[in-house]
């Protein structure tokens, strides 16, 4: 029988939102996880994202407040609307967020990770730390990095992104879905009258979309998206002029937004995803946030159930007096909610992408004047953590 341990050594490879939000929730539960992140710096990441109700009831769930209302801005608008800027629909999604308990809140993604690590303490990540593989020990697990580097724990958690080497050593280095569109970000300074407070819009075009959001402090976020071949998504060479083009004639604001950012500050991203994985660990190795579930972008949901995984990770680890047994819990409280929103982000894609004109006016009537109840179902279902019903402490 393995003993119990006090507290757990934990080593989390990846520092990006997963990483991050696990160590802040150990840390929470008495637990210091050891961070390793293969970029020798730790550069604001650009772009923005909404971090969604669920994950703030997450956080609050272990008393976490990272002030993200005062770094970002509260999602009090939520729009549909067609290529010119027609309403098609305002959805109430300010008030399923009240209901349920917290708001959504949109941020540039640098001020997320400022919040993370003010909240674990700065400086504290092992930075340029490649992870290679790992060996289970007899009594835990062995990290080895490129430079030759080694580091021992009781819990491995690889929340090293989509295309997770702790996830491949598991379950092979098969690539992701590629998905034939690309998503171009940014986050600039913008003014504009419609970009009130709390703004946030979605423009539905022809193999075409483009969300706008306010990030407060004078900033939007805007991510455009385009159908193109894989190839082309997976090679996009920053053309601002390509998107200028992509967007010419849709409404004023978003055609002015992509003017008034700077072609250095835009990303390109191929979208992707993976088949779900139905085992994410083994003896005291596991997978969190997109090392674990990818998913497609549509309902905002990747870093948001990062942030859920986090807190349930920390959760069972604090309950369980064996880490093996608690990683196990971990997975099985997380796999049914993250299978589906794996599938629904995946089902929205195909209708979001649509390019043929008659598919995409039906489309359109049916975002007019389907029943809100349906339409709000997956972003309320979305917005209800799912924690772990377990004793925590503070
Ligand atoms: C267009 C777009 C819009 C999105 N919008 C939203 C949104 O509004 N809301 C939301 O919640 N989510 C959104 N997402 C999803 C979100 O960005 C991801 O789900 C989230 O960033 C995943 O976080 P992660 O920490 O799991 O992985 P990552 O952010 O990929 O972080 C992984 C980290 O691991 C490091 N790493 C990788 N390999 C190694 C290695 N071998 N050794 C050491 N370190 C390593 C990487 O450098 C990185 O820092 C969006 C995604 C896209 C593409």
């Amino acid at each position: 029988m393995p003993q119990p341990t006090a507290s757990p050594r934990v080593l989390v490879i990846g520092a990006g939102i997963g990483g991050l939000a696990a160590a802040v929730a150990l840390q929470r539960v008495g637990i210091e996880a050891e961070v390793y992140e293969r970029a020798e710096v730790l550069r604001p990441a650009g772009s923005g994202l909404s971090v969604m109700t669920n994950a703030v009831l997450a956080l609050r769930a272990l008393d976490i407040d990272l002030g993200l209302e005062k770094r970002g801005q509260t999602v009090l608008r939520s729009d549909l609307l067609d290529a010119r800027g027609r309403l098609l629909r305002s959805l109430p999604f300010r008030a399923a967020c009240e209901r349920i308990g917290a708001p959504s809140v949109a941020l540039y993604r640098g001020d997320l990770q400022a919040a993370l690590l003010d909240a674990w303490g700065e400086g504290r990540v092992t930075l340029g730390a490649v992870a290679t593989g790992y060996e289970v020990t007899g009594t835990g697990v062995r990290v080895r990095f490129q430079d030759g580097r080694e580091a021992v724990g009781d819990v491995l958690v690889g929340a090293d992104g989509i295309n997770s080497v702790v996830r491949s050593a598991r379950a092979g280095t098969e690539a992701p879905r590629d998905s034939e569109f690309i998503c171009w970000l940014s986050v600039t300074p913008f003014r504009h009258p419609k970009l009130t407070t709390g703004f946030n819009a979605h423009y539905w075009g022809r193999g075409r979309r483009f969300g706008l959001h306010d990030v407060g402090h004078g900033r939007a976020y805007w991510w455009g998206t385009q159908n193109m071949s894989a190839d082309s998504a997976r090679h996009w060479e920053g053309d601002k002029e390509q998107i200028v083009r992509a967007f010419a004639g849709w409404a004023d604001e978003v055609q002015e937004v992509i003017r008034a950012t700077r072609a250095e500050d835009i990303l390109g991203v191929p979208a992707r995803d993976r088949p779900f994985l139905e085992q994410w660990g083994d003896g005291p190795v596991t997978l969190l946030g997109d090392a674990a579930h990818p998913m497609m972008p549509s309902l905002a949901q990747g870093g948001s159930s990062a942030i859920e995984d986090a807190v349930v990770l920390a959760q069972c680890l604090k309950a369980y007096p064996e880490p093996v047994a608690a990683l196990r819990a971990y997975e099985s409280l997380r796999r049914e909610r993250t299978y589906r929103l794996v599938k629904a982000s995946r089902q929205f894609t195909t209708v979001e992408q649509l390019d043929n004109p008659v598919l995409c006016a039906l489309r359109n009537l049916y975002l007019r004047f389907a029943p809100q109840s349906v339409l709000m179902r997956p972003f309320e279902d979305a917005l209800k953590p799912h924690l772990a019903p377990l004793e925590t402490s503070s």
